[in-house]
């Protein structure tokens, strides 16, 4: 964890130029609170002028005051409202700083983080913790120097008039601190904390549970079938109840330190009376310390909305944090590495590579194995055998815990992730197109090439005869202002990205269970023309195509237990036999079955 930072420290971090704001906001507070406190004193004067010269009046006198008064509420309000105008200024540009910060540096990261971590949670965080920022410098900092200088200018002019009232305020001023002492323990922060999370867990359920709905109905379950989002509810409902309960006594404490004043002035007034010297003086000074109470009292309750907001705006900027914290994958300088592997013949080489995603338990173990310039690999094994995972480690989406990779016979440790991308293509499971033209979809890794290549490249992902029927033919929109295509559509145009990339090596899931038969057909066909004179590493769910790869490579438990042509695999391995006869019975049933 990052160490906790000052509000100053985040609006002159985050807040770019307008943290220039900061001072004359800060002086603008001074002014406000020192203000605020003259219609009070004014008014004291006024109600001892009256009560001392009764029944004379010396209206001169108490107009004067009544003006001073009024023009100093006037400039309290004024420098209040000026305060607050900057404040809101540096608000929108730390909430904006703070996205940027975020969304740039999240760019940064290497892909392997965000697996196991939604996108849509991971811009949750940042943009709820960035707003919850502003609410807090827009609305409670011009409040911060108020909230501390009132209640000690008061402390002190308490002790100016009568100690003995000063001393109730006192009493009552410890009952209060107490109050919030036991609200903002550690334990109080600790379920305030349990609040916020129980809170956001129970909105991305909600999301969960809303794209759920069609699988509830076609499988006809009730919402209890949503067992998480039920939990998540009855969390929320327990850590708002432990948290409610948790502030019942403070809450009565508070109160009774916020109303007895007035009552125990009153009655100390009426005890004191029969032996004060002034006795008209002492009744005086019981109204001054009424109307200090009520300053004094209206301070308080800034200072704890204050303290409140202060702990929920350290809790937003740990959550921000927390991503921060994630670095970049470092690209090694003089590394300890072996920097460059001598087989040249090797496109890709794996040297005693293992990994393990907890640090407990290896995915893949010990793994050595050269690709070849040019020829294709199909990586087959059970679910869970490590495939994804090797795949997604040649491209430095992680470090290893042992061993290297070398690409082109450079330790990717040396290499940049522009430097890797640079060389490979990767084909993921879940194409993603971008809300833009199918155009700029295709080059979007160079935005030069003309619409005739991105045709080109369409053409050989057997995309363009369907782009063309499109009215607006390369030029139609993407998403929720244009078209959407279906996953086979989507595949298609994602191949041609890649055409147009074209990458010496190319890393592919093979994903067709959301594809019909004839986009299958299409999109084997284009893989086929794609891994022409590539070095092509492909996950092969359905061992159809099996035999048009150089290479099987059968995977178990992270390792490799067989290795070569299909037909000498079939021969000599007796897993993959075993798998591709499984596969093939599965065929047989489906061919059956349709
Ligand atoms: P395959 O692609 O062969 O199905 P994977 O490479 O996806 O296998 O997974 C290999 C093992 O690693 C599995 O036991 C899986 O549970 C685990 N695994 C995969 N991804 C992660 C992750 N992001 N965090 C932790 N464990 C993971």
């Amino acid at each position: 964890m990052q160490k906790k930072e000052s509000i100053i420290k985040i609006i002159k971090k985050y807040g770019r130029s307008k943290s220039k704001y900061l001072l004359p906001c800060l002086l603008l507070q001074v002014v406000t609170a020192l203000t605020s406190l003259l219609p009070i004193y004014f008014l004291w004067k006024i109600i001892r002028s009256i009560l001392f010269s009764f029944p004379e009046f010396n209206s001169g006198l108490i107009s004067r005051y009544i003006l001073w008064a009024v023009f100093s509420q006037i400039l309290s309000t004024f420098c209040a409202f000026t305060a607050s105008i900057l404040a809101h200024v540096m608000a929108f540009d730390v909430e904006n700083g703070l996205r940027e910060v975020s969304f740039s540096h999240i760019l940064d990261l290497p892909l392997g983080y965000f697996q196991s971590r939604e996108s849509g949670r991971l811009r949750k965080i940042i943009d709820d913790n960035a707003a919850l920022t502003h609410s807090f410098i827009a609305h409670q900092f011009p409040d911060l120097v108020p909230g501390v200088l009132i209640p000690l200018i008061v402390l002190v002019s308490m002790f100016v008039v009568d100690f003995r009232f000063a001393l109730i305020l006192i009493f009552c001023l410890v009952l209060a601190m107490l109050a919030l002492k036991s609200s903002f323990s550690s334990s109080g922060k600790k379920k305030m904390e349990q609040y916020q999370y129980a809170l956001e867990n129970i909105n991305s359920e909600g999301v969960e549970y809303f794209r759920g709905i069609p699988v509830v109905k076609v499988f006809q379950q009730s919402v209890w079938s949503f067992n998480r989002f039920y939990k998540a509810i009855k969390d929320y409902e327990d850590y708002c109840l432990d948290y409610t309960i948790s502030f019942r006594n403070p809450y009565i404490l508070m109160n009774i330190a916020l109303y007895l004043p007035y009552m125990l002035i009153a009655i100390a007034c009426i005890l004191f009376l029969p032996t004060a010297a002034n006795p008209l003086a002492l009744i005086v000074d019981a109204i001054f310390y009424i109307l200090i109470a009520i300053i004094f009292n209206m301070s308080l309750m800034r200072l704890v909305k204050l303290a409140t907001g202060m702990g929920n705006l350290n809790i937003a900027l740990g959550k921000i944090n927390e991503i921060l914290e994630n670095e970049a994958l470092p690209v090694a300088e003089n590394s300890q590495e072996k920097d460059m592997f001598p087989d040249k013949e090797a496109s890709i080489h794996l040297d005693e590579v293992s990994f393990s995603y907890d640090g407990k338990r290896q995915v893949i173990k010990d793994l050595s194995y050269s690709f070849e310039f040019g020829k294709s690999y199909a990586l087959v094994g059970k679910s869970g055998s490590g495939k994804t995972t090797l795949v997604n480690l040649i491209a430095r989406f992680f470090d290893l815990d042992s061993g290297a990779i070398y690409i082109d016979g450079e330790n990717i440790k040396r290499m940049s992730e522009e430097d890797i991308f640079d060389r490979i293509n990767m084909v993921f499971q879940k194409q993603r197109l971008v809300k833009d033209s199918i155009l700029e979809n295709v080059r979007m890794y160079d935005l030069d090439k003309s619409e005739e290549e991105v045709k080109l490249a369409l053409e050989k992902a057997n995309a363009l005869e369907f782009v063309e029927s499109l009215e607006q033919g390369v030029h139609t929109g993407y998403g929720s202002e244009g078209t959407y295509f279906s996953a086979g559509e989507v595949q298609r145009i994602a191949l041609a990205r890649a055409f147009l990339k074209d990458s010496p090596i190319l890393l592919l899931d093979e994903a067709m269970a959301f594809v019909d038969a004839d986009n299958e057909a299409e999109i084997l066909e284009a893989i086929n023309k794609l891994k022409e004179n590539k070095t092509t590493i492909m996950i092969l769910h359905r061992l159809n195509s099996a035999e048009s790869f150089d290479e099987i490579i059968m995977l178990e438990g992270g390792q490799i237990i067989g290795s070569g042509p299909h037909d000498l695999l079939i021969e000599e391995c007796k897993e993959y036999k075993k798998l591709y006869e499984e596969y093939k019975k599965t065929v047989k049933w489906r061919v059956k079955n349709a």
